[in-house]
């Protein structure tokens, strides 16, 4: 799983880091900092409780392209 971060949508609620604080973090202004993308193992849940808690809809989940790591 990945996330996206459109930081040109956040408006700095600070949601994301409330609802997953060990995935996505703030600057010192409440605006989310980029996210380098991949979701480590077993984190997910957290992953979809920060995008679905941002009214901004700035962070989306991807799937992983199963086919990205064969061949
Ligand atoms: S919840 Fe959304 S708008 Fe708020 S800081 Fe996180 S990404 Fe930005």
């Amino acid at each position: 799983m990945r996330v996206e971060v459109d930081q040109s949508l956040c408006s700095g609620h600070g949601q994301c880091a409330v609802a997953a604080p060990d995935l996505f973090r703030l600057d010192e202004d409440g605006y989310v900092l980029p996210y380098d993308g991949e979701v480590p193992e077993g984190r997910e849940p957290h992953a979809r409780a920060g995008s679905r808690a941002c009214p901004e809809r700035a962070l989306k989940i991807l799937a992983t392209d199963p086919g990205a790591a064969a061949g």
